[in-house]
């Protein structure tokens, strides 16, 4: 008997400095199966940004238009700018086998969870306080005032992490376990009696 062969979307949240980049960058090349959704933003490109690749650069009229018509699997705003993630291409890859990851703020990961109840919600956090700051730190391309800012809203976005499905705590030099542990509850969150509720009538019809 097959397993229902749809991907699953992948929301993973955690605040900057829980390593969210590297964990990922490590989870794509270990699964092809595993793909980045790429988020449409009205913010202005950062040094560095391609368009298509890091965000959709699109202005704000444009995305109320999308928002609008529907285009939008789920939208928040964010220091005053609009930040979503189009519907097409995850409803492309979802029904081709592909689990998608949405790399989100949790007011985008708490409408996901209302909409599709089957999508694995994980938070990625680092082990502790003092190596969050460390890592921002270690980035060295900010200001004191950013880094400051920053740790405030860690602190904030860290009381949420009990809104999700599962909390991976990213340690030093060990996102390959952190990559891991993602490929893990996704498949655990797939086996799920839930997810097979007609199993049994399959299992009973085929005596
Ligand atoms: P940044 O401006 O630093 O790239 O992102 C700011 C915040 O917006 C981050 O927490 C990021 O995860 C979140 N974000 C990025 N794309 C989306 C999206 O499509 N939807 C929502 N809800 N949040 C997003």
């Amino acid at each position: 008997m097959e397993e229902n062969k749809k991907g699953r979307l992948v929301v993973l949240s955690g605040p900057a400095g829980a390593g969210k980049g590297k964990v990922l960058e490590v989870l794509f090349s270990k699964r092809r199966d595993y793909k980045y959704s790429v988020s449409a933003t009205t913010r202005n490109p950062r040094f560095g940004e391609k368009d298509g690749v890091n965000y959709f650069f699109i202005t704000m009229e444009q995305f109320e238009k999308d928002i609008q018509a529907g285009n939008m699997l789920e939208y928040a705003e964010y220091c005053n700018n609009y930040y979503g993630t189009p519907k097409k291409y995850v409803d492309q890859q979802i029904e081709a086998g592909i689990n998608v990851v949405l790399e989100i703020e949790v007011i985008g990961a708490m409408q996901i969870k209302k909409k599709y109840p089957s999508a694995v919600l994980i938070f990625l956090t680092p082990p502790d306080f003092k190596t969050l700051e460390e890592r921002l730190r270690g980035r060295a391309t900010e200001s004191e005032e950013v880094i400051r800012n920053r740790l405030m809203r860690a602190r904030d976005e860290i009381i949420l992490a009990s809104k999700y499905d599962y909390i991976i705590t990213n340690y030093d030099n060990k996102e390959n376990k952190a990559a891991d542990d993602i490929i893990s509850v996704v498949r655990a969150h797939r086996l799920r009696a839930i997810e097979q509720e007609d199993l049994s009538e399959k299992i009973l019809k085929s005596i």
